[in-house]
């Protein structure tokens, strides 16, 4: 029998916890469960530190960050190693992850002051005497929850973004992956010389649960959707704002006249890398019929060599969360039942820690495998008739998270057309690794936006100022106002916006 790998609490004690390597089972590191009076001192310390940060300037602030910043790029390969031992993924793909992270810090720091700082706003006829000006100030604290799949990279951005706006951080990791959440508050709280301006607190679902409850300014979560309805639920005790970053299932295009080698090579990077956990992973792949057959050649060539395992050679790693491994198998199996083909891999692709992997052709559209994200190395490859047909199959689900498109004449067509947050033209997650983009989804796949200006916006207020520089020409706001004044504004109003003027 094999060793449960699920994060488990020390018999006698329920202090703490342990992470293991899903790759053997080995114990990575021993944490702490911290309850509910922890949390609150972390957010109250927090509470504290916020005062000092966000009374910094932007300037001030942008270099902590980016000091920070340049501690985490001159030590990756100590964080890639931890990340490499909680989640099992080859060292490779956990620094790429941890260099896209590293690019956003930067992009944070260096735009919050363009982004956040005061605007001028035109004040319009009507105002004409008042300067207006609108800023963007920190919420205070902010709660972040992370997942497992992407340790750095996925909080990072809330973390980040949250911190360069002027918030101080309370972050829970996931309980898969604490020593990464761990190493990153340690390191900033290096360069802060103490300040708990990022605090971990360590546990499971109930830490996670004490942090929505406790006095944070907002809640970023990001997860499956099931525990971001629960941390909607819990935030809703105190009208506590949250911003949900939850699954998707999200497809891949691949028009008549697209590069097939290229569009191939990209779904299977897209399904299969990170074990395929990942939330804009590639889950389903629309074919035009005219070049199936061709591209599937094409996938079916590059796929060969390409298998999972604990080796160096290996590209794929383990599944990290062991519950998961029933339930790639369970889509698997439904659509074989339902008559799907296999053309690699299969339902004894799904080992005790690895699944290898799979490729499945002509799936019914009301599989598990297609309706459902199944988070492993699996692809489930279709063909359309259209790229009418493609777009609605796409937009088909409930979930609206990202996607790709392969066409050389209409690829920018049919990506508008695709309702979800984000879309990658003839390469896939690209989006994720531009830190001017927003990232996030629609339906259930959450709401609110990371990266990018929106992602800076999201964690802080806006604040509008009017500053009378002289007095109006028309005083409408006294108890001194008269007929004359009120006849003045009707014919000031009517003549701005009475006529049949177009926007032309
Ligand atoms: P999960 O929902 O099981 O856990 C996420 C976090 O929530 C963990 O830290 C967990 O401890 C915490 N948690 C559990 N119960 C809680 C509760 N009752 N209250 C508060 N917190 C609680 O998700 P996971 O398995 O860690 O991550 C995988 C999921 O995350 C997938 O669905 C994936 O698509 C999604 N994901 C989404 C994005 C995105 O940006 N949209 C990015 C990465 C992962």
């Amino acid at each position: 029998m094999t060793a449960t790998l699920e994060p488990t609490v020390e018999s006698g004690t329920a202090a703490t916890f342990e992470s293991l390597n899903p790759s053997n089972g080995d114990l990575v590191g021993v944490h702490p469960i911290a309850d509910k009076v922890q949390v609150d001192a972390a957010v109250a310390r927090a509470r504290e530190a916020a005062g000092w940060w966000g009374a910094l300037s932007f300037d001030d602030r942008a270099e902590y960050l980016l000091t920070w910043r340049s501690v985490i790029t001159r030590r990756i390969a100590q964080l890639a190693e931890i990340s490499h031992r909680e989640t099992g993924k080859p060292h490779g793909d956990a620094q790429l992850e941890i260099v896209m992270a590293i690019d956003h810090i930067t992009w944070a720091a260096k735009n919050a002051k363009k982004v956040l700082g005061s605007h001028k706003v035109p004040s319009g006829l009507l105002m004409a005497n008042q300067a207006s000006t609108v800023e963007y100030k920190p919420l205070g604290v902010v709660g972040v929850i992370g997942p497992w799949n992407y340790p750095v990279f996925t909080p990072m951005g809330s973390i980040a973004y949250a911190l360069a706006a002027g918030n101080t951080v309370v972050f829970k990791p996931s309980e898969y992956t604490p020593g990464v959440g761990q190493w990153l508050a340690d390191t900033l709280t290096e360069v802060l010389h103490g300040y708990p301006v990022l605090q971990v607190v360590t546990g499971l679902g109930k830490t996670g649960n004490a942090l929505c409850v406790a006095d944070v300014d907002k809640l970023a979560f990001t997860g499956s959707g099931a525990t971001g309805k629960k941390v909607m639920a819990a935030c809703a005790k105190n009208l506590t704002p949250v911003i949900i970053e939850a699954g998707g299932k999200d497809s891949l295009i691949v028009d008549e006249d697209a590069d097939l080698a290229k569009a191939a090579e990209a779904a299977l990077w897209g399904g299969m890398s990170n074990a395929g956990q990942t939330c804009i992973g590639t889950e389903r792949v629309y074919v035009h019929e005219k070049v199936f057959d061709a591209f599937m050649s094409e996938i079916t060539e590059q796929a060969k060599g390409l298998r999972a395992g604990s080796d160096s050679e290996a590209k794929i790693g383990p599944i990290t969360m062991p519950s998961q491994l029933k339930i790639i198998k369970s889509h698997i199996d439904d659509a074989i039942a339902r008559g799907a083909k296999v053309v690699i891999g299969g339902s004894d692709a799904v080992g005790e820690r690895f699944v290898q992997p799979t490729i499945l052709t002509h799936v019914p559209e009301d599989s598990t495998e297609i309706t459902e994200e199944t988070f492993g190395p699996t692809l489930a490859i279709n063909p359309v008739r259209s790229m009418d047909e493609a777009v609605e199959l796409t937009n088909a689900t409930r979930y609206g998270l990202a996607g790709a498109v392969f066409s050389k004449k209409n690829g920018m067509d049919i990506a508008r057309r695709i309702r979800s947050g984000m879309t990658s033209i003839n390469s896939v997650v690209a989006f994720a690794a531009v830190p001017a983009l927003p990232f996030g989804g629609v339906g259930e796949s959450g709401f609110g936006r990371i990266h990018g200006p929106d992602g800076l916006k999201e964690f802080t207020y806006a604040k509008a100022i009017t500053r009378q520089k002289f007095k109006p020409l028309m005083m409408l706001t006294s108890f001194a106002r008269d007929a004359k004044t009120d006849g003045n504004a009707l014919q000031m109003i009517t003549m701005m916006h009475g006529g049949k003027k177009t926007l032309k």
